[in-house]
């Protein structure tokens, strides 16, 4: 399977559901816990109803092309053009939209649905700089890495 090294993205305590959610394949967008209104990008406070009470909660991960460009320039050396970047309408609430990338390489239609898949993005060492091997003091750990940017996974949409 052919996955793009996505750069990693900026993890806040705000935005960690969001981005680590893709590990259990939980598309979470936050939500009010006092009105049930979605929120998308990640906010302090409810702006329906002023509530501060908010949590992430797993959306379905459909929706519907919004909006969409086809990018052609390399802004990412990690990203080869050209790519579909796209605001996803998710079926949870009009207006509650991402910027997003749609995959797959089928033509790409406003009002298309799709649905979330999840690429593991870019690890930030991982950028050949690494030992080479000849300290390797046993200090290795086995997969069940916490250091953060590992644990980041992109939320693209493919139909
Ligand atoms: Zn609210």
């Amino acid at each position: 399977m052919a996955v793009d090294r996505r750069p990693p993205p900026v993890i806040t305590e705000r935005t960690a559901a969001f981005w680590q959610g893709g590990a259990v394949g939980e598309l979470r967008i936050q939500r009010c816990q006092r009105c049930r209104w979605w929120l998308h990008p990640p906010l302090p406070m409810c702006p329906r109803c002023g509530g501060r009470e908010l949590a992430p909660e797993a959306a379905a991960g459909t929706g519907t092309v919004y909006s969409f460009t086809v990018n052609r320039y390399q802004w990412s050396p990690s990203l080869e053009p050209p790519y579909v970047i796209a605001e996803v309408e998710l079926d949870e609430q009009p207006g509650l939209r991402l910027l997003t990338s749609i995959v797959g390489g089928d033509e790409v239609t406003i009002g298309m649905p799709v649905r979330v898949r999840f690429e593991p993005a870019g690890q930030a060492s991982d950028t050949g700089a690494s030992d080479t091997g000849a300290s390797d003091t046993g200090a290795s750990d086995t997969g069940a890495s916490d250091t953060g940017a590992s644990d980041a996974w992109v939320p693209v949409f493919a139909t």
